[in-house]
């Protein structure tokens, strides 16, 4: 009797066994049963012959029309013509010396075909297809019962294991499975009416019919959802155990004074966001807060209230960027935010005054000295940096250690590594930090479920009243050349007649011939990611890209600057410059001293300068439909309205195209997240650290399936409360085990 976790070596002959694992990776019973079939064909329904592509490793249903045996013209020897049909178009199959197989292959005959499709002159065929006849003889009575009912499994199979070979090996241990527990409990399964496992195992592999597949599909991916959701719900519950100092408001301190300045009211989601985070630093374990909105939906605000509120109780706050330029720009406007409530012991400082303290990588040892010791001797409430606050510098009284860490805020989270959030949270002394994530990516909700799992969800849906909607525009440069140059007049008056300021963005650095297309070499790794053309986006583009190399920021500021641009204040910035020469340019500009910005995405996520109006994007076709939203961002963030051209040489009626036109269309952050998911498929998004989850997420798809994550997540949670080491749901504590050695053995591979 095969159990799941047996070995194929025992069950099937070392040949088979050796081919399954070789070709498909298929190591035990669970393995094989877990490779479920791509599509079903019908009986009597035969493929699509105009659905083939070239180059497509294929199995086809299909009737035999014709078989003929001809001697070759150039070489010595036999070939035998087989051509398939579906009743409209023909597949010719070739086999070269099996002039046997005249006598076998007869007209009339249904037979499934495997093999790649290629093209010679108008004819598509496959050399040498596996092939095996339905209803013949030969094929033995079994097999042939086996297909006039049923629907055909056809698996993802590759060239030296035809589908139905997998078929055929999947029906063996079928007819021995031996599953004693199942890893849905009965109460779960009966809840919301979902078949048992053999039963699915069965259903999804051999179906009577259409409905009954179906329902092994859905019982199938609720297990997919179901463990994982069990594994983040016992990770929350071990995150809710650790002990964590509660930090209570304090009449009287920072906050209230804070709140006092500020020179807006909170919009209601920025106020129950914040509501919500007061009440979890007042627990006694830490708090996991995922906190995501649009670009200028205000969490910055959020951020400073909660780091105040831990100020106020003794303890200190560290808000991380992902660059250099982040952080000093977030040193910059928190320290204006707070005004004389930052100056502590300095003239004109508050009473209540804290310090904000800024540590980066590119700072002198002696300003990083004093620094750290303000850090260290607790004078800095709060303290900003980049990873340079994670990893300490060899020498001892560079460490950096912090007098009483109370809070961790971490701004946009995609750039972090769970690892790295786990080295600052352990800086804290006796206790775990807070933990306040922050997102300017939206993501749908299941994906966040399943990608942030272990973190609570806020989400900021509205943006501060009176914003003016950012007007995006796609500019075809390549159809239209003087489209470009009225987008150059545009810029300048932006600049010349509204005061504005512009950014051009372009993505690569240029300048050097070695450099690698499209990404922005830099010595800051958080920014190398930046670029996310290349990640997914290759395969789906029919941009021009391959015509010309793509616009560089050095080459392209050359020719404003000589051109189109002459006389307007411009400067660059890149990934390739010196920490404290971006900064300065960042100052510049934010002080209104350049016109406009010439730049790689280092301008993507979070940099403010209200007074930028315009941006314009060259090649905008290089980047994905998420990252064009973030860039854009980056104007309009002040009273005056933004303007956003997507400058690309990409065809119309292209997809690249059509991408563009789909951000230029929408404005809003989740929708576009949604696409840019189903576009760049979900593997590319959740990044590598997600591989070996998205290898066990097999028919489960985060966009589509919401209500059943949904479902699970709320079954999974409240199993574990009642259940936390899964005493009593073995199978499920088994499922879980090989679900998480599959994630380390992905993630060792990687590493
Ligand atoms: P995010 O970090 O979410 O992109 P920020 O916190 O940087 O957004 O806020 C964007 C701008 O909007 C900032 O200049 C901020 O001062 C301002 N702002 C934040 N909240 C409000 C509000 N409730 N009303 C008006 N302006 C606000
Ligand atoms: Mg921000």
């Amino acid at each position: 009797m095969a159990r799941l976790d047996e070995r194929l070596d025992r069950v099937f002959d070392p040949r088979t066994a050796k081919v399954l694992a070789g070709a498909l990776d298929l190591r035990t019973v669970g393995d094989l049963l877990h490779h479920y079939p791509r599509r079903y064909e019908k009986h009597g329904e035969l493929t699509d012959m105009a659905s083939l592509r070239d180059g497509e490793q294929v199995t086809v249903l299909a009737k035999i029309a014709s078989c003929t045996t001809r001697r070759m013209q150039r070489k010595r020897g036999w070939v035998t013509e087989v051509r398939v049909t579906d009743g409209h178009g023909v597949l010719t199959l070739l086999f070269f010396q099996q002039r046997y197989l005249e006598a076998k292959l007869r007209p009339g005959q249904h037979g499934l075909f495997a093999g790649e499709v290629s093209t010679y002159g108008s004819r598509r065929q496959l050399v040498h297809p596996d092939y095996e006849l339905i209803g013949a003889a030969e094929a033995g009575a079994e097999l042939a019962a086996e297909y006039v009912d049923n629907l055909i499994p056809v698996y993802p199979a590759s060239a030296k294991l035809p589908s139905w070979k997998i078929a055929k090996a999947i029906r063996t241990v079928l007819d021995t499975l031996d599953i004693a527990d199942d890893p849905l409990p009965a109460e779960v399964r009966q809840r919301h009416g979902l078949s048992g496992l053999v039963e699915a195992l069965h259903a999804i592999h051999r179906p009577v019919d259409e409905t009954d597949m179906r329902r092994a599909r859905h019982r199938l991916k609720w297990d997919e959802a179901f463990v994982l959701q069990t594994v983040l719900a016992q990770r929350r519950r071990a995150q809710d155990a650790l002990p964590a100092t509660p930090r209570i408001p304090r009449g009287g301190g920072l906050l209230e004074a804070f709140d006092a300045r500020l020179p807006f009211t909170l919009t209601a989601g920025q106020r129950e966001a914040g509501a919500d985070i007061t009440t979890a630093l007042c627990r006694d374990h830490p708090m996991h807060r995922l906190l995501q909105g649009e670009v200028g939906s205000g969490k910055t605000v959020i951020a400073v209230r909660a780091m105040l509120q831990v100020v106020d109780d003794g303890g200190q706050a560290a808000l991380l960027a992902p660059t250099e330029v982040l952080a000093q720009q977030h040193y910059r406007s928190i320290v204006e935010l707070l005004g004389p409530l930052a100056h502590a012991g300095q003239l004109g400082g508050a009473e209540q005054a804290t310090r904000v303290a800024l540590v980066t990588g590119s700072q002198g040892a002696r300003v990083r000295k004093e620094t750290l010791r303000d850090v260290r001797f607790g004078d800095a409430g709060i303290v900003i940096g980049t990873h340079a606050l994670l990893y300490d510098r060899a020498k001892d009284d560079e460490r950096v250690e912090f007098f009483d860490l109370g809070l961790v805020v971490v701004d946009e989270q995609h750039r972090f590594g769970v690892e790295q959030r786990d080295a600052l949270r352990g800086k804290a002394r006796d206790s775990r930090p807070h933990l306040l994530v922050m997102t300017a990516t939206p993501i749908p909700r299941t994906v966040a479920m399943t990608v942030f799992g272990d973190l609570d969800i806020l989400t900021l849906t509205e943006l501060p009243a009176g914003r003016v909607p950012i007007q995006t525009h796609v500019v075809p440069a390549a159809e239209k050349p003087h489209y470009l140059a009225r987008t150059w007049a545009r810029l300048r008056e932006e600049v010349e007649k509204s005061g504005g300021q512009a950014y051009v963005v372009c993505p690569r650095i240029g300048g050097d011939a070695s450099e690698s297309n499209n990404s922005d070499t830099t010595e800051d790794p958080a920014e190398s990611s930046s670029t996310d053309a290349g990640s997914g986006l290759a395969e789906l583009d029919d941009s021009a890209a391959a015509a010309r190399p793509p616009h560089a920021v050095l080459d392209t500021a050359a020719e404003l600057s000589s051109g189109p641009l002459a006389g307007l204040r411009l400067r660059i910035m890149h990934g390739r410059m010196a920490a404290d020469e971006k900064d300065a340019v960042m100052r510049e500009f934010a002080d209104g001293s350049v016109d406009v910005l010439v730049a790689t995405t280092v301008v993507e996520v979070g940099v403010d300068v209200p007074n930028a109006t315009a941006m314009v994007i060259m090649d905008a076709d290089r980047f994905g439909v998420s990252q064009l939203h973030q860039l854009r961002g980056r104007v309009g963030r002040g009273a005056k309205p933004g303007l956003c051209l997507l400058v690309t040489d990409a065809p119309e009626g292209g997809k690249a195209r059509e991408r563009l036109d789909l951000v230029a269309a929408t404005l809003d952050g989740f929708e576009l997240s949604r696409i840019d998911l189903e576009q760049r498929g979900e593997g590319n998004v959740l990044g590598a650290a997600q591989a070996g989850r998205k290898k066990s997420l097999r028919l489960l798809t985060l966009l589509n399936d919401g209500k059943l994550i949904v479902d699970a997540r709320q079954e999974a949670t409240a199993l574990v409360a009642a259940d936390p080491g899964l005493a009593s749901h073995p199978a499920l504590a088994a499922a879980i085990t090989a679900l998480l050695d599959e994630e380390q053995a992905e993630f060792l591979e990687k590493a």
